[in-house]
């Protein structure tokens, strides 16, 4: 098998063959086979401390696997340097707590890795930076700090600082689940909008109206392995296995 080659672009964006991760004697990812097309969103759901935030962080090596082979548009995942950077900046994450860095401005949060790691000048990362966060719907709030803005607001200020970095691939860990009710719909819009643009996407999420519009896959896990992957409405209507039915009935 051949390695590091830029893949056709009809092969999936990220192939995930036997992939098993360790945490001490407690295996956390249990023979994950998954493959994510370009242009695909994909929802996970299952019980808490199911792996489905393991899932998404060995995606982009912040998790090592124990076992088994991950390749992102092609290639292994690298191990350092430069090309675990790169790495880094073609797999965007959104995480439950923002993450913004409190002492930078708005602006600045979206402008720095543009700047440090795509080398980006100063006021080209800015005109970048400001389309982005007007998408995103918060660009008057530009020169604030994050603390200055709601937390939906600040959650999209997260999406649209990791769009800066052009990535190939997001991945959303329940970026809702910290938010107020009133706050979780502009957030997912903004994701519905991020999905019907093409962007291939892997949301971990409890939002099942979001599931329903957005997803082309459902990908259940329960116990560190995947235990069904459906369509959405099939997966919500009729599913298969005894675990999923369980955890459907305590959700919906
Ligand atoms: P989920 O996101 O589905 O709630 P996680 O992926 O966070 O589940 O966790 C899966 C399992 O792995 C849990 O039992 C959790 O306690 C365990 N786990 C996660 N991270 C670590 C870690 N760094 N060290 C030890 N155990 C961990
Ligand atoms: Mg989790």
């Amino acid at each position: 098998m051949t390695t590091n080659v830029t893949a056709d672009t009809a092969a999936p964006l990220v192939e995930m063959r036997g992939v098993q991760k360790h945490f001490g004697d407690f295996q956390a990812l249990k023979d994950i086979d998954l493959d994510v097309a370009r242009g695909e969103v994909v929802v996970v759901i299952g019980p808490s401390g199911s792996g489905k935030s393991t899932l998404c962080r060995t995606i982009n090596r912040l998790e090592t696997i124990t076992e088994g082979t991950i390749r992102v548009d092609g290639r292994d995942l690298p191990q350092e340097g430069a090309a675990l950077a790169r790495l880094r900046s073609d797999v965007g994450m959104v995480f439950q707590s923002f993450n913004l860095f409190a002492h930078l401005t708005i602006l600045d949060n979206v402008t720095l890795g543009p700047i440090r790691v795509r080398g980006l000048k100063k006021a080209e990362a800015e005109a970048e930076a400001m389309r982005l966060l007007d998408r995103v719907g918060v660009a008057h709030q530009a020169q604030k700090f994050p603390a200055q803005l709601s937390g939906g607001q600040q959650q999209r200020v997260a999406i649209a600082r990791s769009l800066a970095m052009k990535p190939k691939l997001m991945l959303f860990d329940e970026p809702t689940s910290a938010l107020d009710p009133e706050m979780i719909n502009e957030v997912l819009d903004t994701m519905v909008e991020l999905a019907e643009e093409g962007m291939t996407m892997v949301v971990v999420t409890h939002e099942m109206g979001f599931a329903r519009k957005a997803a082309h896959r459902v990908v259940f896990m329960a116990d560190g392995e995947i235990v069904e992957v459906a369509e959405p409405e099939r997966f919500f209507t009729d599913p298969q296995s005894d675990r999923a039915k369980d955890f459907l009935s305590k959700i919906l």
